[in-house]
């Protein structure tokens, strides 16, 4: 298992802090950390030393393979071996591993609360809202007003709850916060179990009823009703966040969360944003793609664009043409501004919508003019054939369903049908 033989070193330390023999089961193990480190959490007032220590030793008396080698080789052997499997000595994730998260129900608001030290301030939660902004409040950017409504702790009693500032323990967990109940779960078998107490929610401490403070009937919290002003800046993305620092609830012996807007670009009706720059859809008929045109564009501060074509300038179906610092204003640099990129269609003439004299006529302008269609090529060899329109969508749905129904039927014939068909078409 090691690359060179250990040295022999102490290996009964483990099992004297756990206060448990050589030979203990991991029955007697689990019953003997339980206790010691309930004793030893440091929230509860214990040695953190002690609790690590604890842990330490349970961590590895715990798993079979790694009790092994120290009961062979001692604690440097397993410094050596340990590396990745190990919880890298975190005594407060054994404990969580343990109880299960959350063992001491109420500590530590976000789950990375443990190891906190006795009477460390909780981390409050954070509140998080999706703001929705129109494509317009991003490009000239905007301040939106919002009420919300939020605890903070009681001017009158400053947080304590009380008249006098007096608080005494609980009486039902003895100020410790939380209480244990125990229930048998089979013969010789005790559970235990750790949960706040649910007559001072955790907090260890009763107010006298007579002593209560009016304003927040002993709750140590009142409503606040709040207006926030979010400065939506120029060129912010979808999903980028405003943080207004511990502006969330307040609570006693808690560090105020933050208040985080999170936005959400809107769809707009005409543009579409890409990073930077916003893309536009437009159309124009054969007649302008070939001959040339002018629009005007109105962009998302009101302004007319006048947009138009260089003299003898041919627009192709689906392609585009962008404009330079017409795009989104870059966010923190506003005058930097992306492309505006228009998108063209070309709507063709309908069929029969020209006739053969018109046609005619189109053949002396355009190029290619001199058209095969009417022309006296010879054709006596050829056969005739009809031109259908095909929906490509369709087609190869149909081929989908083609193939499954022949992988179904029989799987040796797959490659027929496609070979017979490249022959057709190369007739
Ligand atoms: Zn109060
Ligand atoms: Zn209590």
């Amino acid at each position: 298992m090691f690359g060179r033989a250990p040295k022999k070193s102490d290996n009964t330390k483990y099992y004297e802090v756990l206060g448990v023999p050589q030979n203990a089961t991991q029955d007697e193990l689990k019953k003997a950390y339980r206790k010691s480190a309930i004793k030893n959490h440091p929230d509860k007032g214990g040695d953190p030393e002690k609790f690590k220590e604890l842990s330490q030793a349970y961590e590895v008396l715990s798993d079979p393979e790694k009790r092994e080698v120290y009961d062979q080789y001692g604690e440097d052997a397993l410094k050596e071996g340990m590396g990745s499997g190990s919880s890298g000595g975190n005594p407060f994730d054994v404990f969580e591993q343990f109880f299960g998260g959350g063992g001491f129900g109420g500590f530590g608001g976000h789950g990375h609360g443990h190891g906190s030290a006795r009477n460390r301030k909780m981390q409050g939660e954070d509140v998080k809202q999706i703001l929705k902004v129109s494509l317009e409040e991003v490009y000239n950017g905007t301040t939106k007003k919002l009420s919300l409504s939020r605890n903070i702790l009681c001017k009158k009693c400053k947080g304590k709850g009380s008249k006098s500032g007096a608080s005494s323990r609980c009486p039902g967990c003895q100020g410790s916060g939380m209480r244990v109940t125990t229930r048998q779960i089979g013969p010789g078998m005790i559970q235990q179990m750790q949960h706040a107490c649910p007559e001072c929610r955790g907090s260890g401490e009763s107010i006298n009823e007579k002593d209560r403070c009016q304003p927040c009937k002993g709750k140590k919290v009142t409503q606040e009703k709040k207006v926030l002003e979010v400065h939506v800046e120029k060129g912010m993305q979808h999903g980028q966040k405003i943080t207004f620092e511990g502006q969330a609830d307040e609570a006693p012996d808690t560090i105020t969360g933050d208040i985080i807007f999170i936005l959400q670009l809107k769809e707009h009706p005409k543009f579409k944003r890409k990073q930077d720059d916003l893309y536009v859809e437009h159309n124009v008929s054969l007649t302008e793609a070939l001959c040339g045109f002018q629009f005007v564009l109105t962009h998302l501060d009101g302004r007319q664009l006048l947009i138009k074509t260089n003299p003898g300038e041919v627009i192709k179906p689906d392609s585009y043409k962008g404009i330079n610092d017409e795009g989104m204003p870059q966010h923190g640099r506003p005058f930097m501004k992306g492309k505006l990129v228009i998108h063209f269609n070309v709507a063709f003439p309908e069929t029969n919508v020209l006739t053969p004299e018109k046609c005619k006529i189109l053949e002396t302008i355009l190029p290619g003019g001199a058209s095969t269609s009417s022309s006296e090529m010879a054709t006596d060899d050829c056969e005739e054939t009809i031109l259908r329109d095909v929906n490509m969508e369709e087609e190869l749905r149909r081929k989908e369903r083609q193939r499954q129904q022949e992988a179904y039927d029989d799987d040796e014939d797959d490659e027929e049908p496609g070979v017979q068909r490249v022959g057709c078409n190369q007739q």
